[in-house]
Formats: structure tokens, C-alpha cells, sequence
């Protein structure tokens, strides 16, 4: 006897769509069916002209708990999440504090308890204190984060020694790294030769042969020493380049965002400025299409939304540079719609959707027995997806503290109608209906 029967959708994994019926018991998938077997159930859910697609995984969310709860919170950026068909978040550490020690890691886990309507996998950053890792990798971290540039000194490892030494310690953990691919000395030097700090500068600080470096210098390190990486967020064409050529000389994985796949600098000088502005920087157009292939042609492994909210306050002030605007935009709860708007400009399909949304980062990010497949003994996180409707995206539908969506206005083929979480259904046509549902996930060892 099944909790529940979802019958009539057509399942979509990683590898293709089928028809197929779905049998939920103790909050996993405990059968996957021929459509219209004869099974017991003690509810049934007719979702005849729909998909199911396995609930997102987003691998890089800052939630902004410790100490920056006036951007988000817990309970506002997994309320998001949960809205947007993200049944798994992985938190960022770059909190107030940063979450880089046991203590730091427990506190947190404690923290979110029971005010997530998502599972969250935590993230830690790597310090200068390489002595913490054992008692780190011990509480289960997804991954741990190193960066290269435009972080406070204790968390940078701004050149080819020290991210190789970090990367060294990694030989023999089955943790992996993600990598921010920034390049500290092209900052600082362009910083120093040109202050304005306006648009112009800031570009200047962050060109596209930053991060080209950055992703060189990731993957040769990785390579060195025999340790797995993700990098994180790449969006130039020579980006793009680097990683097409140096990708399988290590145990690499690269992302993406959404917005990086719509957006140019352009946008800075458009009243909604302030709200568009990131680091890594958007680029011009030409760097978009190239990403636009990179994904296309299955190169790029993950996108992931780097939610990264600010106060409504904070992006609307005035600043003297544009430099000082806090960057990072909010992207959680539009994750699934703009990709389908990709699906819908014929770029991708939704088996690729689920590919770099679900099964990659989950199993990236060592949830793959569990996360982003629809099979048997699987977790029962699924969305229902109507894709004959449409769903337009609004600020004023927004559950982040941000306020604002950079797709705000924008009208998606497909409407997401209810959302599972292990089972229990979360959220039923656009409303959370099953809240503090979350759990906090570990790296399966
Ligand atoms: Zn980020």
C-alpha cells in the first residue's frame, strides 16, 4: 500500500521523458509504474497533461543567516526556494560571521532547525586555518569554498601557491571544492590605477581574463593534486574557451546562472541598475551567446542561481560608485521559470533542465543516492509541472526579502502547480501549503 499514487504525468529524468505512474511510501519513490497499473494507494493525485520533474538542487544560495538576516533569512529564502520547485538549497558561507569552523557549522545547522521549507546542504569556507578540515569534514559539508579574490584577507588565497596548497590538503577527502575564480591581483592593480569606481572601472577590475585565469589556475591546481573542484559562476566567452579546453585534465565541474544567460552590462546603465549588478560582472553580448552554446552543447555541468539578496534599502540608496552598490541579486524562486524559458527559446529541453538543476548538482554535491532522479528509493521531492499553461514572474510575487526579481514582467511556457518534499506536498498551486517541512542534508560519505 503506497501513501500515494501520482498518476497520469509524464516523468522526466536527466535522461529522457516516459510516461509512467509513481508510487510515494515513507516519503520515497517506492515504484515507479506503468501508467495505469492496478496498485493500492491510500491517495491518489491524477496528474494527467503534466510533468514531473525531480525537485531542483540549487548549489550556490546565500540565505544570509548569520548576522545578515535584514537581506533573508531561513524561513524567507527557503520559503522562496519552495515556492520557485528548489527542494534542495546549498547555503553559502559568506555570513556575519563566515561559516568556517565546527563551531560556526553547528551553530548553524542548529539555527535553521526547524524554519526551512527545503532541504538545505551547508557550505564552508575554507580559512587560512587548513588545521580545521578533518573536524569540518566530519559534520558532512556539500563542499568546502575557496576563494581567489575580493574577500576579506582570512578566506583569500589569492595566488597559484596557495590555492595549489589548499587544494593539496584535498587528495584523500572525498569532499569537493568549489572554486570562485576571481583573480586578486588584477583587482587590486586596476583598482589602484583607476579609482572612479564607476561602471567603466568596475568592469576594468573584473574582466573576462579574470576569471579565464581563475579557472586555469583551478583546474591545473585540482590536477596537481589529484583533488575534485566545482568553479563557480563562470559567464565570459573566454571563460568559456578556458574551460572548453582544460576541462578534463581534473576532477572539474563548472556553473553558470540564469541571469548570465540574459543579461549584458548594458543593464547598468538602465534604471534597474543597481538591482542587475553582480560580481562576476555581466558582459557583452558576445560572451552571452557563447555561454548560451556552452550550455546548449552540455559543457557547462550546472546552472545555479547565486541568490544573493540585499535589503530593499541597500540596492536603492545612493551611492557616490557604482563599485559600492552591494552586489547580487535574488534568484531562488525563479530558477525553474527562466529555465524554461530557455526550453521555450528552443536552447535546451527539460531533460537538460533536470540535468544541470537536479541530478548534477545533487550528485556534485554528494546528495546523488538520494536527490535529482525520479527512481525507485529515491526522495520523493517532485514538481508538477503544467506546461500547456503559462506563468508570468512579478515582483509582487516574490518571497525574498530582496523585493524585486531581475525577470520581473517576464511570461514563461509552463506553470508549476504543486511542489513535494519527501513526500509531503509543500506547496499546492502557488501557495506554500506545508511550511518548516525542511530537513538538513549531509554529504552521503
Ligand atoms: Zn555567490
Amino acid at each position: 500500500m503506497f501513501d500515494l499514487l501520482i498518476a497520469g504525468g509524464t516523468v522526466v529524468n536527466a535522461e529522457g521523458e516516459a510516461r509512467a505512474d509513481l508510487g510515494i511510501a515513507g516519503g520515497r519513490i517506492s515504484a515507479v509504474l506503468k501508467p495505469g497499473e492496478v496498485v493500492s494507494a491510500r491517495e491518489t493525485l491524477d496528474v494527467s497533461g503534466c510533468h514531473l520533474l525531480p525537485g531542483l538542487v540549487d548549489a550556490h544560495a546565500h540565505l544570509r543567516e548569520p548576522g545578515l538576516t535584514h537581506k533573508e533569512d531561513f524561513d524567507s529564502g527557503t520559503r522562496a526556494a519552495a515556492l520557485g520547485g528548489v527542494t534542495t538549497v546549498l547555503d553559502m558561507p559568506t555570513d556575519e560571521p563566515w561559516t568556517a569552523t565546527p563551531e560556526q557549522l553547528q551553530a548553524k545547522m542548529a539555527s535553521a532547525g526547524n524554519r526551512i521549507h527545503v532541504d538545505v546542504g551547508f557550505q564552508v569556507a575554507l580559512s587560512q586555518d587548513l588545521n580545521l578540515l578533518d573536524r569540518l569534514e566530519a559534520l558532512a559539508p556539500v563542499s568546502f569554498e575557496l576563494f581567489t579574490a575580493d574577500v576579506p584577507p582570512p578566506f583569500l588565497f589569492p595566488t597559484m601557491d596557495a590555492v595549489a596548497a589548499a587544494l593539496r590538503q584535498f587528495s584523500d577527502r572525498k569532499t569537493m571544492v568549489g572554486i570562485s575564480p576571481g583573480d586578486q591581483s588584477i583587482l587590486m592593480g586596476s583598482t589602484e590605477r583607476d579609482r572612479r569606481g564607476d561602471v567603466a572601472a568596475f568592469l576594468a577590475s573584473r574582466p573576462p581574463m579574470s576569471e579565464a585565469f581563475g579557472i586555469a589556475r583551478a583546474v591545473l591546481a585540482a590536477a596537481g593534486a589529484d583533488a575534485g573542484i566545482h568553479v563557480r559562476q563562470i559567464n565570459a566567452a573566454l571563460g568559456v574557451q578556458t574551460w572548453s579546453r582544460l576541462r578534463d585534465m581534473a576532477d572539474a565541474t563548472v556553473e553558470t546562472t540564469p541571469q548570465n544567460l540574459f543579461f549584458t552590462a548594458d543593464g547598468y546603465a538602465t534604471p534597474q541598475g543597481a538591482n542587475l549588478k553582480a560580481s562576476p560582472p555581466f558582459r557583452a553580448q558576445e560572451d552571452v551567446d557563447a555561454l548560451r552554446e556552452a550550455v546548449a552543447s552540455g559543457i557547462i555541468d550546472i546552472i545555479a542561481t547565486d541568490h544573493a539578496p540585499h535589503s530593499v534599502a541597500e540596492k536603492a540608496a545612493r551611492y557616490s560608485a557604482f563599485a559600492d552598490i552591494p552586489g547580487g541579486m535574488p534568484g531562488l524562486q525563479t530558477l525553474l521559470q527562466t529555465m524554461l524559458r530557455l526550453v521555450d527559446q528552443r536552447l535546451i529541453g527539460l531533460a537538460d533542465v533536470v540535468r544541470m538543476c537536479s541530478r548534477n548538482p545533487a550528485t556534485r554535491f554528494g546528495l546523488g543516492r538520494r536527490k535529482g532522479a525520479i527512481a525507485a528509493g529515491y526522495d520523493a521531492d517532485l514538481l508538477v509541472l503544467a506546461r500547456r499553461q503559462q506563468s508570468r514572474i512579478a515582483n509582487a510575487e516574490q518571497a525574498s526579502r530582496a523585493g524585486y526579481t531581475p525577470f520581473d514582467g517576464w511570461t514563461v511556457g509552463g506553470r508549476l502547480d504543486h511542489v513535494f518534499l519527501r513526500g509531503t506536498q509543500i506547496v499546492r498551486q502557488g501557495i506554500l501549503a506545508s511550511p518548516g517541512q525542511g530537513l538538513i542534508v549531509k554529504r552521503e560519505s
